[in-house]
Parts: structure tokens; sequence; C-alpha cells
């Protein structure tokens, strides 16, 4: 007999901040897409119907900053271990790969892993290549940049690419190239009108100088970092131009691997009624020693900070679509794509850190109970 819907998540605490809608419902998928989202779907009408009942059933999670050239080259990691196994559907790549490595990204990574994968060119040719493998700056030599075939890279590849990468740092364009290199990228993203990713931690350049540099929709990202020319003045107040770049629409996103994202100036960003656009991990291959959260992880982080629980997946669903340019995904409206995390929020005693010797205790933490991509339950191939 033919159904109304391939699955049912049965009785769950819906959490879909793009509707408004936080309530008990059912959630019917049919042909990869949501179908309904309903107080009772009856069981007999389902192929499959998992009881979801006392947890929470968010839009699949997005990563706006990870990085996944899993094998390309090393220290990158595996999409679908670190995504799909915690509720991550989709995930950005931010700028792991330059112009001349990206098609064999794509080839080899993003057109094979079931994780859906956007990303953006890094501005240098090999990407973050020399800096992971050799600890060679991004753009300590200039001749790395080549806006035109970045620019070339970025139309051929427009399904998947959603702009251009660039790090100011002394690891990333160095204080020399710091200016040249956010004019190429600007230039690069206005010519294929695509959008900018800024690394700002220990940027060479004040942060009011690089908002000069973005429009609304670009993404500084790890935008809470607690280096030099961060987003709080000498005496811990957000600076006036962080706002004002903020309510013109540049994009804030955390990107909080290593010591990306600093507890107390998260804490005091949240505070005073600048929290994230977005949460997202820098998700590395782990290593160790290093801070390496999931996204869930991170999640707990900015809920422990006082971010109200709607507002937390907000930022991992539809901010993070609307900043990727994708409506379809982040809700759990009907005739979006059939994506959705189902979450248990534990209570316990939690701990998180962040990298710089500052930490966190956590009274709640988001767990992965399943994942649901493309109207199917998901399950790992290596299972
Ligand atoms: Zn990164």
């Amino acid at each position: 007999m033919a159904f109304d819907y391939d699955l049912v998540l049965k009785g769950g605490e819906v959490v879909d901040p793009a509707q408004g809608l936080r309530a008990v419902r059912d959630v019917g998928f049919k042909d990869g897409l949501v179908a309904a989202v309903e107080a009772d779907i009856p069981p007999a009408v389902a192929a499959e119907v998992v009881d979801v009942a006392g947890k929470l059933v968010a839009p699949g999670l997005i990563d706006l900053h990870g990085h996944f050239a899993h094998r390309i080259y090393p220290y990158r990691a595996d999409p679908d271990s670190y995504c799909l196994a915690v509720g991550v559907t989709t995930a950005v790549d931010a700028g792991s790969v330059g112009w001349a490595n990206f098609q064999a990204f794509r080839d080899y990574v993003i057109g094979r892993v079931d994780t859906r994968m956007y990303a953006f060119v890094h501005l240098s040719t090999l990407g973050l290549t020399t800096l992971t493998t050799m600890g060679i700056p991004d753009l300590e030599d200039f001749r790395w940049a080549r806006a035109e075939e970045a620019i070339r890279c970025i139309q051929e590849n427009r399904d998947v690419v959603l702009g251009v990468k660039v790090r100011l740092s002394p690891t990333g364009t160095t204080a020399a190239n710091a200016v040249p290199a956010i004019e190429m990228a600007r230039r690069v993203a206005d010519e294929t009108d695509s959008k900018m990713m800024v690394h700002v931690m220990e940027s060479p350049l004040p942060l009011d100088q690089v908002f000069g540099y973005l429009k609304a929709g670009d993404i500084a990202t790890h935008i809470f970092h607690g280096d030099v020319h961060n987003v709080l003045d000498e005496a811990g107040q957000v600076r006036q131009h962080v706002r004002e770049a903020q309510q013109r629409g540049v994009v804030f996103d955390t990107a909080g691997a290593m010591r990306h994202c600093s507890i107390p100036v998260s804490r005091a960003a949240v505070e005073q009624g600048v929290p994230p656009d977005t949460i997202s991990t820098d998700r590395n291959q782990p290593r160790s020693g290093m801070v390496n959260y999931d996204l869930l992880e991170h999640m707990s982080i900015f809920l422990e900070l006082g971010v109200p629980l709607d507002d937390v997946i907000r930022m991992v669903t539809v901010n993070a679509s609307d900043a990727i340019g994708r409506e379809e995904l982040g809700t759990l409206r009907p005739g979006s794509i059939g994506d959705a995390a189902v979450l248990e929020l534990e209570e316990g005693e939690f701990g998180f850190e962040d990298g710089l010797g500052n930490s966190l205790r956590a009274s709640r933490r988001f767990a992965p109970v399943l994942t649901v991509k493309d109207g199917a339950r998901w399950r790992p191939r290596w299972s």
C-alpha cells in the first residue's frame, strides 16, 4: 500500500524559529521533503514512525564554518562523522582550499559524502594547505592571491560555492598583505555577486576598518575572539561600530574551535545585547590537547551564557540558512528540504573550555538522538 509519509517523527517538541513554532507536533516527511507538521499524524499512514516524545525536534542543523577537505590534506575533518552524527545536515567549508585544489575537494569530498556541503574558496591558490602542513601563512607571498582564478572557480561552481574566504592574521594575510588581500577579496566577491567570509582574529586591521570592507550578508567569523581588536573596548563594552555593523547585516559567526572564541568576550556580548548571528564549529580533525567541539557543544556553551533555547536553535538553522542564501534549508515548514535534528537536552554538570584558559560549568547540554536527512533517517555507512 502507498503511505502518505515515508517517515513520521512522533510527539517531539518541535523548535522551528523560522515559523515561530515551539510546540509538541508530529513531523511527516515524504519524497525527501517536509510534508506536514501537525498535532497528530495517525501512525497507519506512515511507512516508518519514530517515537520522539520528550525530545527536541529542530530543522537539520547548519554549521557555517568548518574544515572538511578530508584527505585533501592533513587535519581536515570527515564531514559525515562530525556533522550528520550530531544532527548537522548541512556544513560549510570555510576556505580550506583555493582555486587550485577546489576541484579535488568537490569531486572527492563534496560529491561523495552524505552531508550537504557548501564552501568558500580561499583567496590563496592553495587555501590553508601551506599553513596547515608547513606553518607558512596563507598569503605571506602575495603571488598566491589570484583574483581571476578565484573568480573563475567561484563562477564555475556556483551551485556549491558561496564566496571567497580571507584570513586577516599573522598566519593568514600577514600584516603586510592585509589591505591588498581584503581589497582583492572584495573585488572577487563583487565580480561574482557572492559573499566574503573574513577571519577577524589577530587581525592587523582594527575591526572598524575591516567592517568598512563588508557588506550586508558578508560574514565576520571568529567574531568573539579575545585577541587584539576584539568587539569590546577597554572598559569591556561592545564597541558602537560593532553594533552598527551587525545592525546593517554583517553576519557575526562564532567559529569556536581551538582558541578562536573567548568565553568572557562571548558572555559580555550576549549580556550587552549583541548575540552571535550564527554558532559554528571551525571543526578540524581532532588533535590531542586542542579544543575542537562539535556543534552541539558550541550550542550548549551559548545556552549556558544566557541565549534562550529558541535563539540557540535559530542561530544554527534559519539564521545560518539566511547566511548561505538557501531558504529551503533551516526550517521544517512543509515543502522545505526534509532535514531534522532530534536532540535531547540533558541535565547534569558539564564543563566547557575555550582554549584560552577560561572554562564554563553548564547544567544543560544538547545531545544527539537521531538525524533525518532528505526525508530519511540517516544511518552511518560504517555501522
Ligand atoms: Zn576556520
